[in-house]
């Protein structure tokens, strides 16, 4: 018999249809003579019931039914007579796939995320955990949708790079060389020209540069694939290995980035709220009351644009006011997230855009303004969250741009490809990163960016 999803299955109204389903059981309750089976498959967070009359099978089979076990149960489609399910199915005939001992790590209930995290490789079979991978999912579908709607070319740019000069984060380095016997020069330097690329290599922590050249010749691209930051900050919103989404657009100033950031996030929410409903339920019930609120909010609401200056303004004024933060604010200052929360969550309740920052804490590449102290940064900042989103208007000027690079003693000769789109033929452009895993903790209201993807990376853990 052809097997039925499970979230399929509880659409139909057929009653008296055979019916086929495979999944995991959740859990299993009865009396002497009915056995009642939650089983769940993976495509929705909703369980079918099966109802199982003990005389029908026999000791055997029923006593290997137990929480984690697979089966294939066959049997008819009834109107279900329980509250909270439409449908349920009396089972004519169980096959055990696979018994699951005591041991299966996921046995008992509310257990910590903690717990969960050092059985990553089991915790996706839980509620939460299968909520989560759909949500982020959807998100990736969502993604490449407004893209391809809004004209937008999907552009893969290299993990593998020799340009240590973004200045995004520390890289991870790239390596065939025998690290037991490396060949030095007489400074002692490695020498890496027998290496596998003939030089040294990294990880991406960007595909921005790349994408550049994409946008100064493809009109709008957009990134989305894997990021390795090797910095060592062990915080609830940083990996080591993260996905970000990057677009870079020709002939978009500051104020069309914004415009775009806006949108594309809340098309992103919005898509959530259309397609996860159940999902969004169980998480509001279960992790976060205020999430569909919350979501409800961004979609609904303008994000706050400001400058990075009158920013600094609110937060001095509040600190004046008695309000404390751990790190000091100042002009100058390389805002924490407890600004940026503070910003967001108490001044103006609502998603902000931060703009013009110093130029001594944004990247070399981003336009200066005529002040000659800031440039034409942005950041999106949200609930929760803090940076979701950081991008800038680029410097277009050959001149401007290689000055730059000088006084900030970037060797110059790394960067001769990146420069070229200044030198032949250079327009304004603008671009922004957003942090997958970021989008994906706002959107489920989980606390921790290690549990809002399958297996993470963080300082000392790689398992699984
Ligand atoms: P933060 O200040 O939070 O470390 P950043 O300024 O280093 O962020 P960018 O270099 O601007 O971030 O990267 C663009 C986006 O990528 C960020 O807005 C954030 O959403 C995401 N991001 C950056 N670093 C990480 C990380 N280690 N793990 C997950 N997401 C990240
Ligand atoms: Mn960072």
């Amino acid at each position: 018999m052809i097997r039925t999803r499970i979230s399929d299955l509880l659409a139909r109204t057929d009653f008296g249809a055979e019916v086929c389903v495979k999944g995991w059981v959740r859990t299993k309750r009865g009396s002497k003579s009915v056995n009642f089976i939650a089983l769940n498959d993976g495509s929705t967070i909703k369980n079918v019931q099966i109802v199982a009359d003990v005389e029908k099978f026999d000791e055997e089979t029923l006593k290997q039914i137990t929480t984690g076990a697979c089966l294939c149960v066959e049997g008819t489609l009834v109107e279900s007579q329980g509250a909270g399910q439409s449908v349920e199915i009396q089972a004519t005939a169980i096959t055990v796939y696979g018994t699951c001992g005591a041991d299966y790590p996921m046995q008992k209930k509310g257990q910590t995320f903690e717990y969960m995290r050092q059985h990553a490789h089991m915790r996706l079979r839980t509620n939460t955990f299968g909520a989560v991978m759909r949500i982020r999912h959807n998100m990736a579908m969502a993604i490449h949708r407004y893209f391809h709607e809004h004209g937008f070319y999907y552009f893969n740019t290299p993990i593998i790079t020799a340009s240590d000069c973004e200045g995004a984060g520390q890289m991870f380095q790239v390596t065939t060389k025998n690290l037991y016997d490396l060949k030095k020069d007489e400074e002692g330097k490695i020498d890496y020209s027998d290496d596998f690329f003939g030089k040294t290599t990294s990880l991406t922590v960007s595909g921005q540069l790349e994408g550049e050249l994409g946008a100064t010749a493809l009109g709008a691209i957009y990134t989305f694939g894997p990021t390795f930051r090797a910095e060592n900050s062990n915080t609830p919103r940083h990996l080591a290995e993260f996905w970000m989404i990057e677009p870079e657009v020709a002939f978009y100033d500051i104020n069309d980035n914004m415009d775009l950031a806006e949108d594309f996030i809340k098309y992103c929410v919005r898509w959530a709220l259309d397609n996860c409903a159940d999902d969004l339920d169980f998480l509001n019930k279960m992790i976060d009351k205020t999430l569909l609120e919350r979501l409800h909010f961004v979609v609904e609401h303008d994000f706050v644009r400001l400058t990075y200056t009158e920013g600094i303004e609110i937060l001095e004024a509040a600190i004046k006011n008695g309000r404390k933060f751990e790190f000091p604010v100042y002009w100058g200052c390389d805002l924490a997230s407890e600004h940026e929360r503070y910003l967001v969550e108490e001044h103006f309740k609502r998603p902000v855009i931060l703009t013009d920052y110093p130029k001594e804490i944004k990247a070399f590449y981003m336009k200066q303004n005529a002040d000659g102290k800031t440039v034409r940064a942005m950041d999106v900042l949200f609930p929760q969250i803090g940076e979701i989103i950081g991008g800038s208007e680029r410097e277009e000027s050959y001149e401007k741009l290689t000055q730059r690079i000088e006084e900030l003693h970037i060797p110059m000769k790394d960067m001769w490809w990146y420069l070229d789109t200044r030198r032949f033929g250079t327009c304004p452009h603008s671009g922004f990163g957003l942090g997958f895993e970021r989008l994906i903790l706002f959107v489920t209201g989980m606390q921790n960016i290690r549990d809002v993807i399958p297996f993470p990376r963080t300082p000392k853990s790689a398992e699984f």
